[in-house]
């Protein structure tokens, strides 16, 4: 059921292949038998056990490192075991990155450690009503007064939501500067202003919602980098992050392949098992294929981050839009070969399928990465970078 790291192991050190064993006995171990929420309060719950689990446990441990092939080796492990748990830990990395990147110490001291440790929840605000793929349409403001910001503006589909303890909020501070006049700041869930309006209730189990920011009075030494950085800052974080979107989809769709595989050579029909019809072959071998592919973009994108590659823009915008699609493609094949049994609501494969489809949308749709990649691709060919 778990990932396996030897087809990925041209990209990996020794101690990744040590690591990858430990966590996935940790994900089969604590969070596999973890039950699926009935309902939207219950993942709520749910969310805040993993990260308590995940903290305590040290596999938070490899953001701060920003050691990005253990990242994706954690998501792919979390990914096969509980699609909730990987939201918690790919929002844990959200959250905390913009710090890392753009942090004073005191906010830093205040909030990476308890984070990393799992005892504070994060949150990453950038999304609006009017602002999806387009971030620099957001409405969102941030107004100078004296030693402090005042926040204005509503923000959608919002992870953790409700539950986190701070969130990283990109407001406007100069609208004549375009995405050089976004900025991010940290604010407190408990900071007077900072609302959750509801829940916005998703299909598989993930605490989203709506946020809002009404004279949210915020200390200037709470905002990231300097003015007008924030666009940067939150470009900059989903590079890194955009592989490891790439890896949860991996552990998803090998979870489905190995559930494939167990129905197929299980169950009969015309007197023979699934497995010894060439046309169910068919899909499992491209089911194979499309993963080992996948995996192959996915580590090979961290390992150009981990060997210090300024940007990997091209790389992470291939890993994770093939990686995404691949895995929506190898989960509903799962669920054909399952028949049925695919489409009952309680049955694994049929909550991957659930699970994976947000990957295709969030941290940037399919359609924006390959913006991105063929942006990327034109100006190499134009000699412009
Ligand atoms: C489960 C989930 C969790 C999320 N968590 C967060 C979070 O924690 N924080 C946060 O800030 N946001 C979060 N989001 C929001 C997510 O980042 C946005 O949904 C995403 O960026 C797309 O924006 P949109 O939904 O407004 O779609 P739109 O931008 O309106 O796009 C709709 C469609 O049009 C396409 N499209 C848009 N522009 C173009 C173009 N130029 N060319 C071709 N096609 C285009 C898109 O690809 C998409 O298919 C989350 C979303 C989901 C589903």
């Amino acid at each position: 059921m778990l990932p396996d790291p030897r087809p990925v192991r041209a990209f990996l050190d020794p101690k990744h292949i040590d690591f990858a064993a430990r966590v996935a006995e940790f994900a089969a171990r604590e969070i596999a038998p973890l039950p699926a929420p009935a309902d939207d309060p219950a993942a709520r719950v749910q969310a805040k056990e993993i990260l308590t689990r995940l903290g305590s446990g040290g596999w938070l441990a490899p953001i701060g490192d920003q050691d990005w092939r253990s990242c994706c080796l954690v998501r792919e492990a979390l990914g096969a075991a509980s699609p909730l748990a990987d939201a918690v830990f790919a929002l844990q990395a959200l959250g905390t990155l913009p710090i890392m990147m753009g942090s004073t110490d005191d906010l830093a001291a205040r909030w990476l450690t308890a984070a990393l440790q799992g005892r504070a929840m994060g949150g990453f605000a950038m999304t609006e009503p009017e602002a999806g793929s387009d971030v620099a349409a957001m409405a969102t403001t941030a107004r100078r007064d004296g030693a402090f910001y005042v926040l204005d503006g509503v923000k959608t589909l919002i992870s953790n939501a409700g539950i986190a303890d701070y969130y990283a909020v990109y407001a406007v501070t100069d609208r004549s500067k375009g995405t050089k006049g976004i900025t991010c700041f940290v604010v407190p869930a408990d900071t007077p202003g900072c609302r959750f309006i509801r829940p916005l209730i998703l299909s598989s189990p993930h605490p989203l919602g709506d946020m809002a920011f009404e004279s949210c009075r915020i200390p200037a030494g709470q905002r990231l980098g300097a003015e007008g950085e924030g666009y940067r800052l939150g470009l900059a974080t989903l590079d890194r992050l955009r592989p490891t979107v790439g890896a949860a989809a991996c552990g998803m769709a090998s979870r489905a392949l190995s559930e494939a595989l167990d129905h197929a050579t299980a169950r009969k029909q015309f007197g023979k098992p699934l497995a010894d019809f060439q046309l169910v072959q068919e899909k499992l071998s491209r089911m194979a294929t499309d993963l080992t592919a996948a995996r192959l973009l996915v580590y090979r994108a961290a390992w150009e981050k981990d060997h210090g590659a300024e940007r990997i823009t091209l790389e992470a915008g291939m890993a994770k839009a093939f990686a995404t699609e691949a895995a929506q493609r190898i989960i509903d094949d799962a669920v054909q070969i399952l028949g049925g049994r695919g489409v009952l609501a309680d049955h694994p494969v049929d909550r991957l399928y659930r699970s994976v489809r947000a990957l295709r949308i969030y941290e940037g749709t399919t359609e924006i990465q390959h913006l991105v990649i063929s942006g990327q691709l034109l100006k190499q060919h134009r000699g412009e970078s």
